[in-house]
């Protein structure tokens, strides 16, 4: 069994702020708990997923429908949704993705959305 543990430098300086004594990641321990506070989906974030694979959907669905008619039997279309911080705090970095055969299609939209908005419902 592993023990969780954490490594910390005193000799580095934290890459944001400066402080000495960095983890591996280059912040400083109060950094890295400002990251996770900020680290928060608001509900502007689902819609604009949902937003942005409304439109994929849109923008090919002749598209499937030709893959859809050629596939021997079930048509699996993946659809993967990233989400990632950018430098601003609050702000998510949204990137809806898929890629299925028909003629290789691919599709990549990337969007970033201000989480500060709305938070989800139990949030
Ligand atoms: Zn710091």
């Amino acid at each position: 069994m592993t023990i969780p543990s954490l490594e910390i430098d005193l000799d580095k300086e934290c890459s944001k702020c400066s402080e000495e004594g960095v983890t591996k990641s280059g912040l400083c321990l109060k950094c890295i708990a400002q990251v996770y506070k900020n680290r928060t989906i608001g509900y502007q974030v689902i819609q604009q997923a949902q937003v942005e694979i409304c439109a994929m959907l849109e923008e090919y669905a002749e598209d499937i429908d030709k893959a859809y008619i050629k596939a021997d039997n079930d048509l699996t279309i993946p659809i993967s949704i990233k989400l990632g911080p950018t430098r601003i705090a609050g702000e998510v970095e949204l990137i809806v993705a898929s890629n299925f055969v028909k003629d290789r299609i691919k599709y990549k939209i990337k969007v970033v959305v201000d989480s500060k908005q709305k938070k989800l419902p139990g949030f």
